[in-house]
C-alpha cells in the first residue's frame, strides 16, 4: 500500500452499502459486515476479509476486538463512498445517468491522489446497469414514442418533483396526438 492512499483512510466510523445493498461499517481502513444487532443498540461486526470483530455504539464509537491478518485498504472504502454518493444522486436528480456517472468519475479523479483508485473506478461504469435498475423503481422509463405512454397519464408524468402541475395540454394539435409540458416558472420566464 502506498503512503498516498493512507491519507484517505476514514478515521471515524462510516456506514456504507455493499454491492449487494448490505450495510457495512468502515473503520480505520477496514470494512465489516453486520453480524448482529445487540439489545442495547450496539452492533457487532466481522471484517469482510478476516475474522477480526468490532462493536459499534449508537454514538458511532467503535471498539475493535482482534487483530486483522491484513493491511487496511483506503481505496476500497473510497470506492464504496463514491458508490453511495452515486446512488443518492441517481435517485434525487433527473439528469441522464451517463452524465451523473461521468461527473462522479472525474470528481473522484481530481480529489484522489491514489492511482489505485483510478484503475478501480472502471468498475463504476459497470455499475450503470445497477443504478439504472434502482432508478426504474422510483421513476418510469423515458418513453420512446407517444404511443408508449399509458392512456391516462399517471401523476408521475404530469407533475414536477415539487408536485407542481407540469402537463399543460393533452389533446389534438393539427390532427396529431400532442402533449405540452411546462412548469409555472417556465411560463412566467417565457412571458418576460
Ligand atoms: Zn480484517
Amino acid at each position: 500500500m502506498s503512503g498516498k492512499s493512507e491519507e484517505v483512510l476514514i478515521m471515524s466510523a462510516e456506514f456504507v452499502e455493499s454491492t449487494h445493498g448490505k450495510r457495512q461499517l468502515c473503520y480505520l481502513g477496514y470494512r465489516y459486515s453486520l453480524k448482529r444487532k445487540n439489545q442495547n443498540g450496539s452492533e457487532y461486526w466481522v471484517c469482510v476479509k478476516c475474522n477480526a470483530t468490532a462493536t459499534s455504539d449508537s454514538d458511532s464509537s467503535v471498539v475493535v476486538c482482534d487483530d486483522h491478518t491484513h493491511l487496511p485498504d483506503g481505496t476500497d472504502m473510497e470506492i464504496l463512498q463514491i458508490r453511495k454518493t452515486l446512488k443518492r444522486k441517481v435517485m434525487e436528480e433527473s439528469g441522464p445517468l451517463d452524465r451523473i456517472v461521468e461527473e462522479a468519475y472525474h470528481a473522484a479523479n481530481r480529489q484522489s491522489q491514489s492511482s489505485d483508485l483510478i484503475i478501480n473506478l472502471s468498475s463504476i461504469h459497470i455499475m450503470k446497469n445497477t443504478l439504472q435498475k434502482q432508478r426504474r423503481k422510483i421513476r418510469p422509463p423515458i418513453p420512446q414514442s407517444i404511443e408508449q405512454l399509458p392512456y391516462t397519464l399517471p401523476d408521475v408524468y404530469c407533475k414536477t418533483t415539487k408536485s407542481e402541475l407540469f402537463l399543460l395540454y393533452d389533446g389534438s394539435l393539427g390532427g396529431t396526438c400532442s402533449l405540452v409540458f411546462a412548469s409555472y416558472n417556465d411560463i412566467v420566464y417565457l412571458s418576460q
